[in-house]
């Protein structure tokens, strides 16, 4: 009796036992959690931005402005490396620096594939924010249905676009650009050519002049819709300049017209009172956007220089800021408002170069051209909007220490992260391009400076040029009806919310 009361006494202390250790480790009912975090730097952050959009009110009233500003090839990948190696030129974080448009209240993600294609070039993606209908590869101002190179064809297929319904409605229209101005995204302004590439007439095919197809450089300077295009600041001197005329910054080098016009002096004739024709920066500093309102500047025979190679220019050139400055004093004097294009359009050709840096430093002066605007207008009349008319193959690679140099080989807590062949790499690489392998091989960067101006990132399949990437880029806007940009978009709904902010065909209807 004693033995079987103590078994089971002793069986009594072990369930016990057993009860008390799971007490221990089951959940605790009833109890309340506690926010412990909340003085975390990226809580506050988190509060502070609620607040912030808490606060907004959406801007119903009619845009007496729009600036459209295009980073050509400005995809994501690029905005982010462009964000760090911004930051980290100035000494500051670099991932949690921002962009001057990253802090833009309203943002959406743009489907950018071409009529024909899943990756699209400059010329129907700007066509298509322009136009509001997707177009083909190297195609402007022309619907899907017209052919590539086909100037009869094409006849009769022409779209308008929301410069030249700006103009006749009494708006004045303008673009500045670091490429050539006649190139693919502001040609888009005031061209329509079944060929992006014919520039200047002496690009113009057989056909194309059998059929009567005129050159884009022309169809700027004859641009017919009110009194023609305001401001027009970009590179591109070569397609205005006959060719039997010395380039004057280059003495060897001439124009390209074969009809013998000197578009520039066609420019001066069309605007002898308020026209102006500058092709260096000491020229541009003289101008007076008070009295020069109808400015033709042509600060390189072919595109203007990277940002980083500006300042050696023999001639001078304005940087993309003062050119975005100078349009905006010079268009803003007109009371029907103005639209104007601001297109970075070189950091596309630093990708093209699996350059990255120069891409970087394009893409920082277009950021500061975007500031430059930003300081002018008035936010509750003027609508911004800030995308990229495509991507490029560029990607942020491996776990990069916080503080590792964006243009760096990647570090982990300190250490070279090493690939399986034994050979350190970048942060940032090409899925293709110049740095392709050479017969499958890695060249091996442990004593290369990758963050120098002239390093060529590595890239997979190689080719001559790195190509345009097909994923969506963003869109970040403020101003009148900004708020209109939510979700994914096709890119071709940019313009309907352009002209739905300017009431720009309402305007056009009502004037008949
Ligand atoms: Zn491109």
């Amino acid at each position: 009796m004693q033995f079987r009361l103590k078994t089971s006494s002793r069986f009594g202390l072990a369930i016990l036992a057993l009860w008390a250790t799971s007490a221990v480790v089951a959940p605790a009912f009833g109890e309340e959690a506690k926010i412990v975090q909340t003085d975390d730097a990226y809580f506050k952050d988190g509060e502070a931005n609620l607040a912030r959009i808490l606060q907004q009110q959406p801007n119903t009233k009619r845009a007496k402005n729009v600036i459209l500003f295009v980073g050509d090839g400005f995809g994501v990948a690029t905005m982010t490396a462009a964000r760090i190696f911004e930051g980290q030129q100035r000494g500051v974080d670099g991932v949690s620096n921002l962009l001057s448009f990253e802090k833009f209240p309203h943002a959406a993600l743009s489907r950018t594939y071409a009529h024909d294609s899943q990756v699209t070039d400059s010329a129907p993606s700007a066509g298509a924010m322009l136009t509001g209908v997707k177009m083909r590869n190297n195609m402007e101002g022309v619907r899907g249905s017209a052919e590539w190179r086909n100037c009869g064809g094409t006849k009769g297929k022409e779209v308008t676009t929301l410069a030249e319904v700006a103009k006749s409605i009494g708006m004045s229209a303008g673009a500045v650009s670091t490429a050539r101005i006649t190139d693919a995204t502001p040609a888009a302004l005031y061209s329509h050519s079944a060929n992006r590439l014919w520039e200047s007439d002496a690009d113009l095919s057989e056909e194309a002049v059998s059929n009567g197809c005129i050159d884009i450089a022309r169809q700027l300077v004859e641009m017919k819709y009110g009194d023609g295009l305001d401001v027009m600041l970009g590179g591109g001197r070569f397609n205005f300049l006959p060719a039997t005329m010395a380039d004057p910054e280059y003495a060897d080098r001439k124009g390209k017209r074969k009809d013998g016009r000197d578009l520039t002096a066609d420019w001066l004739k069309r605007y002898s009172n308020s026209g102006a024709y500058v092709w260096n920066l000491d020229q541009f500093k003289a101008l007076n956007p008070k009295n020069q309102t109808k400015v033709l500047g042509l600060f390189e025979p072919d595109n203007m220089k990277f940002d980083f190679d500006r300042p050696k220019d023999k001639g001078g050139e304005p940087e993309l800021a003062d050119m975005t400055t100078f349009a905006i004093d010079a268009m803003s004097s007109n009371p029907n408002g103005y639209f104007l294009m601001v297109e970075g359009g070189r950091i596309d050709h630093g990708s093209h170069a699996n350059n990255a840096y120069r891409t970087l430093t394009d893409a920082v002066a277009f950021d500061k051209a975007i500031k430059a605007a930003l300081a002018k207008v008035n936010l509750d009349e003027t609508l911004i909007i800030v995308t990229a008319d495509h991507s490029h193959a560029l990607t942020m690679n491996g776990y990069p220490d916080r503080d590792n140099p964006i243009l760096g080989l990647v570090k982990e807590k300190g250490k070279l992260a090493l690939g399986l062949d034994g050979k350190p790499y970048t942060t940032l690489g090409y899925a293709n391009g110049p740095g392709g392998l050479k017969d499958g091989v890695r060249a091996d960067l442990k004593s290369v400076d990758t963050t120098d101006p002239d390093f060529i990132q590595q890239a997979l399949v190689p080719l001559t040029s790195e190509t345009h990437a097909g994923e969506d880029v963003a869109i970040f806007a403020a101003g009148p009806w900004a708020h209109l940009f939510q979700g994914s978009v096709e890119e071709s709904y940019i313009y309907q919310v352009m002209n739905h902010a300017l009431q720009a065909s309402a305007r056009l209807e009502g004037k008949k």
